[in-house]
């Protein structure tokens, strides 16, 4: 039986860059959900769907396809056959992703294809609700997060240090609604599983998160 691994928590807490480093020293494969609701939310950018209008987003779910393959270590998006990757981190993709997730068919469509891939993977996947619903049965759980003023800052610097020109307020008031939305809506909403164990970064180096979550993985293997 593959190893699985869940790690869940709110935006910009830094799940992504820790199950990297914890994937690459366990040699296990990393899957970044947030990545394939980002290329669903791409197309409906695209085709101007109002995220409001779930009939459209519903109708355009069956015209998607989303997969996902692993190049140079670094895992890649493809939106019917389109490798999206460049084009989903933008703040505009990530609002309208919280925005349509919400949705139980965009939810369905990606779901089944985390599942089959975890059957058959040893793998570290993150998202919102890998422990409490994608893969309930995951050896091991983590939620993993920080305080909004954390977040928005390593938000504020990432943005800064690309030459991105924002406001710390506005980044902290974008997260603090994602959180809303992404905690409140009705299916698979945010939250930790019973049996996750609570890590808070705010005050932690990402060496120390990832060893945390290396230690819990020896202790369960
Ligand atoms: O993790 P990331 O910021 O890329 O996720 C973007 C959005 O995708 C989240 O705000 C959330 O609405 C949605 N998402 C989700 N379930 C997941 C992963 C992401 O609903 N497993």
């Amino acid at each position: 039986m593959a190893f699985n691994i869940a790690i869940d928590g709110p935006a910009g807490a830094g799940k992504s860059t820790i199950a990297k480093k914890a994937a690459e020293a366990l040699s296990y494969l990393y899957v970044d959900t947030g990545a394939m609701y980002r290329a669903m939310a791409l197309y409906f950018l695209r085709k101007g769907i109002s995220a409001d209008d779930e009939a459209a987003v519903n109708a355009a779910c069956e015209e998607i396809t989303v997969s996902i393959s692993m190049e140079e270590g670094e895992q890649q998006v493809f939106l019917n056959g389109e490798n999206v990757n460049g084009l989903i981190r933008t703040e505009e993709v990530g609002k309208m992703t919280s925005a349509t997730s919400r949705y139980r068919k965009v939810r369905e469509k990606l779901t089944d294809l985390q599942r089959s891939m975890a059957q058959t993977t040893d793998l570290i996947m993150d998202g919102r609700d890998i422990g409490t619903s994608v893969l309930p049965g995951a050896q091991v759980k983590i939620y993993l997060t920080a305080s909004v003023e954390t977040r928005g800052k390593r938000r504020f610097l990432e943005l800064q240090e690309k030459g991105v020109d924002c406001s710390l307020e506005t980044i902290c008031a974008d997260i603090a609604k994602r959180d809303e939305q992404d905690m409140n809506r009705e299916i698979s909403p945010l939250r930790q599983a019973e049996d996750a164990v609570l890590i808070d970064s705010s005050d932690m180096t990402i060496q120390e998160v990832t060893e945390k979550i290396l230690e819990l993985v020896r202790e369960r293997r």
